[in-house]
């Protein structure tokens, strides 16, 4: 399958390198310089548990994406979340009538964002397990295993989500067809929305978050706000069950000692978060409803604060 990554970083590259080990025809679009020059001279280096790989992909920054690409069958989006629109902007020469988009970015509201670009019988959303980081321009570090959960938005692209769920087993990716990606998509919502943003404000990793004594009350109250929402959306939450896998995370063994990747974007590295589109946007779209959600609102506005005091970019 002809496939372009539409935002190379920590997990585009990871996706686009196993896609391309599996045989696709993989092309990497993505703005930044350096990473470009990097992929261009040495090749995308993916740096595995006990092996590494280099992959020649082509490489492009959005402005040399002409219809040269126009044959692209699939554009698996994997921007930040503040970074999406722009995006399919800028890559609109290769969206043709057959081109579907697979967006596996976290967060909520980029149904809407893509109902701009792309009618909805061509999307396709999922949430994943996998994890990425890169450890420099044109290296990625990939460590652990994960799955990744897909369905089309509408019936008419269940024939080619199929196809997709074929293309991914064959690159290893563990695919798993889901009857209800956004129960999914909010539930992981959840999680990052209760650990990402109170680690990050309260400067520890979920292990000690979850020792704390008001981590309880804290989980609660948010997950409640996103249920509320969720529910006025159409989307049954099971808080109880909710609840559970972001305490399950807690476990030193799986992901206790880990810093969540807010934490790790704002506090390490000073980049602006996607707190906008977790609980940023359970606040927006609870105004819609008329549901308060003094939490989200509370800790959307401290990481706004935090990412202006380090001048967060
Ligand atoms: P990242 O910052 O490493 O990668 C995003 C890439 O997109 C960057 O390389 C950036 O240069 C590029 N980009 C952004 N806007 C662009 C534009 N307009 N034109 C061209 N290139 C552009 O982020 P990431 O960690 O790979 O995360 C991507 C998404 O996947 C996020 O929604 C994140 O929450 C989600 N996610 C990440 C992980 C992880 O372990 N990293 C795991 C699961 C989900």
């Amino acid at each position: 399958m002809k496939i372009a990554i539409a935002g190379a970083g920590a997990m585009g590259s990871r996706i686009g390198l196993m896609l391309h080990q599996a045989g696709n025809e993989v092309i990497l679009i993505d703005r930044w310089a350096d990473h470009i020059n990097a992929i261009r001279e040495k090749g995308l280096i993916g740096e595995f548990e006990d092996h590494e790989v280099v992959a020649h992909l082509p490489i492009y920054s959005p402005e040399e994406i002409v219809e040269d690409h126009a044959n692209v069958e699939l554009v698996i989006a994997l921007t930040k979340s503040m970074q999406l629109e722009a995006m399919f902007q800028d890559i609109q020469p290769i969206i043709g009538e057959k081109t579907f988009v697979f967006c596996l970015l976290n967060g909520l509201g980029h149904e809407e964002t893509l109902a701009k670009f792309v009618p909805k019988e061509n999307i396709i959303f999922g949430t994943t397990t996998w994890t990425a980081g890169l450890a420099g321009p044109g290296h990625a570090k990939l460590v652990g295993s994960g799955s990744i959960e897909m369905e089309n938005l509408d019936p008419k692209g269940k024939a080619f989500t199929l196809k997709v769920l074929e293309v991914f087993q064959k690159a290893k990716l563990n695919p798993i067809y889901s009857n209800n990606v956004r129960y999914s998509i909010w539930k992981k919502a959840c999680i990052n929305g209760t650990l990402n943003g109170l680690c990050t404000i309260l400067d520890c990793n979920i292990a000690d978050f979850g020792s704390l004594s008001v981590a309880k009350n804290l989980i609660e109250a948010i997950v409640g706000e996103f249920a509320e929402v969720a529910k006025a959306e159409g989307i049954r939450l099971d808080q109880p069950q909710v609840i559970q896998a972001v305490e399950a995370t807690y476990d030193i063994k799986t992901q206790g000692l880990h810093f969540p990747s807010m934490y790790q974007d704002l506090i390490r590295n000073h980049r602006k978060t996607e707190i906008d589109y977790i609980n940023g946007a359970v606040w927006e779209k609870g105004k819609k409803h008329q549901i308060e959600t003094p939490y989200c609102s509370f800790l959307t506005q401290l990481i706004h604060g935090k990412e202006e005091l380090l001048n967060a970019k």
